[in-house]
Formats: C-alpha cells, structure tokens, sequence
C-alpha cells in the first residue's frame, strides 16, 4: 500500500488534492490522518492549491473560484456531490463530513490576477461548494479571496446559502465599487418540511433572506436563486407562491429559478435518499428522471408559473439574463424551471 508522508508528518507542508485522492484510495478517509474534527463533527483537511482560478466551460461565466470542496450544508440534491468521487470519496455522506480546505488559496490567488495576462474577466465564487459554509467563520478565505479579487479589479458573482455573507459587507462594497458585486443567495423553497428534508445543514430560509435584505440595503447587489425546485418536496403552486412572496418582501433586487437536475454521484445519492426515506416516491422520481433533466414540458410549466409569480410580486428576472431562457437560470445553463404538477 502506497503512503504519502505529507499526510502523516504535521510539518508545514500540506498535501495537494491529488495527494488526498490517493491517500483516500489506499486507506479510506481514515487515513487522512491530520484532517481535524470539529465541533461539527466534520473532519477539516488542509491541503495546498496550486491554481486557484479555475477555468470552466459551457456557463455563463468562464472562471470560479472554490476556497473549499465538500459541504457541510449537506444538501441532498446537491450537485457538487459528483465531484468528491475526484478524491475518492463518496458523494453521500463523506462530502458532508470530509472537507478540504485550500489554506494557501488566496496567494496563489494573487499571483494570478497579479499576471498581465489577466483580463479581469468575471469570476463566480461559490460553484462547487459554498463558500459561506461555517468553517469560513474560522479560516475566513472567502473574505481574504474577495479582498484579494477588488485588488485585482476583478468584478464576482458569488452563490450561497450562508447568512454569514453579511460579516463581509463592508469588502463586497469595496468590490462594487471597485470592480463590481453580485450575490446569488440561494433560497430554494421558504417550506419548513422541505427545508429541513432536504437541506440538512443549511440556515433557515428566512435568515437567508433577511441576509439579502441586509446586503441590498447597504447597496449590494442582492438577489435570490429559486435553486433548485425539487419536484414534490418544494413544486407546488402554493409553496412557490409563498417562497416568491417572501423573496419579494426582502427586497431582493432579481429572483431566478431552476428546476433540480441529477447527475452521476448527485443521482446516486438523491435516489438513494428517496429510497431509504420516501420509497413510495421514488417510481415518480425514477419516470421524471429518465434523463439528466425531466421533461421539457414539466420544466416550461414551472417556469411559466415562476414567471406569472414574478410579475405579481414585482420581482426582475435575474438581472443578467439576456433571453427568456436564461431568465430563470441562474449558475448553470441549461436548467431553468418551476414546478407544479407535484
Ligand atoms: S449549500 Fe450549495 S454547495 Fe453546499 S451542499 Fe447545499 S447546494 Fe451543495
């Protein structure tokens, strides 16, 4: 069995993500004998980035920026789940309880805004995982990276569920000013039942909110991502109306929705989830998602109830969408939707 001394010497070297991926393949997460376990139950490891600017393709934006990997919110329709399998872990509970840190991430950050070559294209912060999770209270990377970003003059998007973006108004203003800020606070559904089934480790739906009306009335741009609608969990015309109801009393500047998709490890565990805690729902589950996505005309219904919500409620569609399509998208380019029939 192959050993990578990086991850048993506590020396200052930490090990990369390539050399957590083959200590977890060796000897499972137990080997990770340095990762620390806190009051969370998580295990935090630190581990050394060596480009913290990632190129993406197929978005609507072309860099991100991800301080972490794995989320402690532990949302079950996550689709940041398939890409701890790149680490060897599982996208069930190890991606909620495994978490690396990239403790040098806003170095090397700098470096490479610091290159000519940098076209001070926007970046979006938060693709892969949330980059408010609770352990940022602690390493503070976010604040550091976007401190680092309005430096660079570098306009961000940022994605979220964490109300602790609110400690941070005071560098998202330097950033609006100096280069440009929108935050995507994600609000899926202001259900209680569905919240608590399906976003385990997240802050109440309202405190999300009340976060966006605390950054919009300090004079960021803030608005909210119906993201994802999960069909029967957070569908109905009822609890749409509801969430898009309490968007619009937060002040939120735009909304934008989308209707949940699965994919490789995501789909694995969501349709495990259903088994084990709603098995009369899965046949349902399995004919919606024959595919990636469920049907066309499923995703158009939602998205036409969302749309007929937003204009009720005098609420924009996301203020960066240029057509119909992509007015109820938000991070990814495809989905869209609202949903109802369930
Ligand atoms: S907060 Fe976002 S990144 Fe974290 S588990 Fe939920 S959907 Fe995934």
């Amino acid at each position: 069995m192959a050993s990578f001394p990086l991850l048993f010497d506590l020396g200052p070297h930490k090990p990369t993500t390539r050399d957590v991926a083959r200590t977890v393949k060796a000897g499972g997460t137990a080997a990770l004998t340095e990762a620390e376990r806190r009051a969370d139950q998580a295990r935090y490891q630190e581990v050394t980035c060596r480009s913290a600017l990632n190129r993406v393709q197929g978005m609507p934006f072309n860099w991100t920026l991800n301080p972490y990997r794995g989320c402690t919110h532990g949302c079950h329709y996550c689709f940041a789940r398939r890409y701890h399998v790149q680490f060897e872990m599982d996208s069930d509970d190890e991606f909620a309880s495994v978490i690396l840190v990239k403790h040098n991430i806003v170095s090397v950050l700098s470096r490479e805004l610091d290159r000519p070559s940098w076209t001070r294209e926007q970046v979006a912060v938060g693709t892969a995982t949330d980059p408010y999770q609770p352990i940022e209270g602690h390493y503070k990377l976010t604040r550091k990276s976007i401190e680092a970003l309005t430096r660079g003059r570098t306009p961000i998007g940022l994605v979220t569920k964490g109300p602790m973006v609110v400690r941070d108004i005071d560098v998202l203003l330097e950033q609006t000013r100096a280069a440009g800020c929108t935050i995507y606070m994600s609000v899926p559904t202001v259900d209680e039942e569905a919240w608590r089934l399906l976003e385990p480790g997240t802050a109440h739906p309202l405190q999300r909110l009340r976060a966006v009306r605390e950054l919009v009335d300090a004079g960021i741009n803030a608005g909210v991502l119906m993201a994802p609608i999960v069909p029967g969990f957070s569908s109905s015309r009822g609890k749409l109306e509801r969430t898009v109801k309490a968007i619009a009393d937060h002040g939120a500047r735009f909304v934008g929705c989308n209707v949940m998709y699965l994919q490789d490890g995501t789909r694995t565990h969501f349709m495990r989830f259903i088994e084990q805690d709603f098995s009369s729902m899965l046949p349902r589950f399995e004919k919606l998602y024959v595919k990636k996505y469920p049907p066309d005309k499923y995703r158009k219904e939602v998205q036409g109830m969302v749309r007929v919500l937003q204009q009720r409620y005098g609420l924009t569609k996301r203020e960066d969408a240029e057509d119909a399509d992509d007015a109820n998208e938000m991070v990814v380019k495809d989905p869209e939707q609202v949903g109802f029939a369930w």
